[in-house]
């Protein structure tokens, strides 16, 4: 199997190793397989019996050839411990009768991004070995908070890679300042910034495209990568627990084999929901995708009109991973739609004017199978409300938002089938709001709300989350923007 870019149809193909090492094609685009791989009836049957480690090892083995299967069971093994995933990887919870929850926060910092980012550093670390490259990654992170937390969980320890994340000194909560402060591993580091997130994140950029810098740490065996959220390393694990569910639903004898099942996927960044439609394109009987925003509800108009237009007001939500104008995987959406030339048109335009329109049989042909809707702040904290008092579902805030498009989308259509919303979060990770949308009043403190929340619906506080302020600090360092480079030189000196 190999890999190609979503913008150059002609340029030579390259193998999955190492389209994750470089992440990025060259032509700006991103990888695509270049075939879809199926799977047969037989083969879900058979996926039923297996544990998650092994289910994620037989799917990534479709589309990671270049990775020998017992490779691949031993990552997903080591990644998807139940030491790291208490309580199971991808577990399907009812909610009700022919609505369940694909809790997909079970892992180390409570959160969806914790299935790719477990993995992805494995796959990588295994990459560099059959690219032939010699030096340590090191991997440099500027973060507003929860993708430095992630990225630190997911590369720790691992062989081949360094990590160090910055964020800003009073731009990130106390949970998350504490969560990073006290983070462990043999090759991390994790430093404050005397600045807001922008500087962090170009301080990084200055690093990254800083030709002496790249110069001196190729003679001490290093070289500069990113954790990016388009890498296919990824996005390919993502594709594992939309099979996994359909799985479950069988073992549970909720559905007959064969049986269609839809999808509301809370979306940001359109990497989950694309997997999704990976898994469809396999042969998963998946009907309809539905793709839950907030007020940025900028994939929802899309979907209606086909017309992309990020020359809009952004908002902040509380559910802060979906406040997003240019959800970059889109664009492998469009690829697999529209081919590789108009792909590059609309992005060029996306670039250019801040807008493409796509043409009218391509809508036509995302529609077979996406639809959009989403809900506002109000919905949002009333359907955590109503689903926690009706059905005793605790949900997070980005859940929320899919749930209550869920919900839309039902009384939209009368549908019959069964749907599984994909949670992307704990409830403790969005605590406060979670509280304030049960009680009406927001706690100020974000430490205590985890108690109050806990106290309030007699459920646990997620254990990446518990006795924060109980763990030793690890990281104090606090630096000015412009000393980010000199504190790279002095990390890796160490
Ligand atoms: C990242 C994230 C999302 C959005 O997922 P995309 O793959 O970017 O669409 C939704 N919810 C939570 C909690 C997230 O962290």
């Amino acid at each position: 199997m190999m890999f190609q870019s979503t913008r150059d149809a002609g340029a030579a193909k390259v193998s999955a190793a190492f389209a994750i090492k470089q992440g990025l094609a060259a032509d700006g685009g991103l990888f695509v397989p270049e075939e879809i791989p199926s799977i047969s009836r037989e083969d879900i049957e058979k996926l039923c019996h297996d544990d998650y480690p092994t289910r994620a090892a037989k799917i990534l083995s479709l589309f990671l050839t270049d990775y020998t299967y017992d490779e691949l069971l031993a990552d997903c093994k080591e990644a998807y411990r139940e030491d790291s995933f208490v309580g199971g990887a991808a577990p399907l919870a009812k909610i009700r009768d022919g609505l369940y929850s694909l809790e997909l926060w079970h892992g180390p910092t409570a959160a969806f991004k914790d299935m790719a980012l477990q993995i992805m550093p494995r796959l990588l670390s295994r990459a560099l070995v059959k690219c032939g490259e010699k030096r340590t990654a090191l991997i440099l992170v500027a973060t507003s908070g929860d993708t430095g937390k992630a990225a630190l969980e997911g590369y720790k320890d691992v062989d081949g890679v360094k990590i160090m994340v910055f964020y800003p000194v009073d731009g990130v909560s106390r949970v998350q300042k504490l969560q990073m402060a006290t983070q462990t591993g043999s090759n991390v580091n994790v430093c404050a910034i005397r600045g807001n997130f922008d500087d962090a994140q170009n301080g990084v950029k200055a690093i990254f495209s800083d030709a002496a810098a790249a110069e001196k740490l190729d003679g001490d065996g290093y070289f500069f990568s990113s954790a990016n959220s388009i890498n296919w390393g990824r996005l390919a694990p993502q594709i594992v627990y939309y099979v996994s569910a359909y799985c479950d639903l069988i073992c549970r004898g909720d559905i007959q084999m064969g049986e269609t099942v839809d999808f509301c996927v809370p979306t940001g960044n359109f990497g989950n929901i694309f997997a999704a439609y990976l898994a469809k394109n396999m042969g998963l009987p998946i009907g309809k995708l539905i793709c839950a925003s907030n007020v940025n509800n900028i994939l929802t108009d899309f979907l209606r009109t086909g017309v992309y237009d990020r020359n809009r007001h952004f908002h902040l939500t509380m559910s802060p991973s979906m406040d997003i104008l240019i959800s970059s995987n889109l664009e492998r959406l469009l690829y697999f739609v529209a081919g590789t030339r108009k792909t590059t048109e609309y992005m060029e335009a996306l670039k250019n004017t801040g807008k493409y329109t796509v043409d009218a049989d391509v809508l036509a042909k995302i529609n077979e199978t996406f639809v959009g809707y989403y809900a506002d702040e109000a919905e949002t904290a009333a359907t955590i409300r109503k689903t926690f008092e009706k059905n005793g579902y605790l949900a997070d805030t980005h859940t929320s938002v899919a749930l209550a498009c869920a919900d839309k989308y039902l009384r939209d259509s009368g549908s019959k089938t069964p749907l599984v919303v994909a949670s992307t979060a704990s409830p403790y990770k969005f605590a406060a709001d979670v509280y304030a949308s049960l009680v009406g009043e927001k706690p100020q403190d974000e430490l205590k709300a985890l108690d109050m929340l806990s106290a309030s619906t007699k459920t646990e506080i997620a254990y990446p989350l518990r006795d924060l302020d109980k763990r030793p600090v690890n990281f104090d360092t606090v630096i000015d923007p412009k000393d980010m480079l000199s504190e790279v030189y002095r990390y890796l000196a160490r």
